[in-house]
């Protein structure tokens, strides 16, 4: 589970108002630093002790308003611990070029993808899954170890440690079907770093190659065009 933060204690809340958070802004998109604008009230949160509490923050390159939900963590001496995961209630909607994806593989990665924009984690996972099932279906008997390969690159390319890279294996290529529940809680980091390692292996082995073709075509037309003038 989550590490967690001291965020408010009886006499201040200094610690969240300082606190910068680095998100991808759901409205103007940009990679950057939210700022804490409501937070929220600790004698309610003493009184109800919730599970779950929303900061409402702010982005620093747009101003709009994106609201978080945090975990708590409420101690007897009045302190109040949110969680370093938290979820997006509005996200941006993940985009990828599905023209060189096969359709039943396009369908399956735009469900994943939909999953994460609505941050539903486990869904995001089991979604991967079945769309990993599609691409070794479509490719026949080499579909799954081409997938393992170009999973492995992408290790190596991004530096991810044994541990991630061995979590990620188990959440992506473990199983036939699309439930799992022995499989470890999917948070929301977790999720980010198997979406972008799913686009990272649709893009190597569909559309890589499709756009090598394209242009080795385009070549082979304008030779043709010049041997016709
Ligand atoms: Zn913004």
């Amino acid at each position: 589970m989550s590490e967690y933060w001291l965020a408010m204690n009886n006499d201040t809340n200094a610690t969240l108002c300082d606190k910068r958070l680095l998100l991808t802004c759901p409205h103007c998109g940009a990679k950057t630093a939210a700022t804490v604008i409501s937070t929220p009230r600790l004698e309610q949160v003493h009184r109800h002790k919730p599970q779950k509490v929303i900061g409402g923050f702010m982005c620093q390159a747009c101003g709009e308003a994106i609201a978080l939900r945090f975990w708590t963590n409420i101690t007897p001496e009045g302190r109040l611990y949110l969680s370093e995961e938290y979820a997006e209630l509005e996200r941006k909607m993940e985009s990828f070029d599905y023209q060189y994806l096969p359709p039943s593989v396009a369908a399956d990665f735009k469900e994943a993808l939909t999953c994460f924009s609505m941050s539903c984690y486990n869904a995001t996972a089991a979604m991967c899954r079945r769309t990993i099932q599609s691409v070794a279906t479509d490719l026949g008997a080499v579909g799954t170890s081409k997938v393992s390969k170009q999973i492995l690159e992408a290790k190596e390319t991004a530096g991810l440690d044994e541990q991630t890279f061995t979590e990620i294996n188990q959440l992506v290529l473990d199983g036939h079907d699309g439930a799992h529940p022995h499989l470890p809680v999917v948070t929301a980091s977790r999720a980010a770093v198997v979406v972008a390692i799913m686009k990272d292996v649709l893009d190597q082995i569909y559309a890589r190659r499709a756009r090598i073709q394209k242009a080795a075509d385009l070549r082979q037309e304008s030779i043709a065009a010049k041997k016709s003038e």
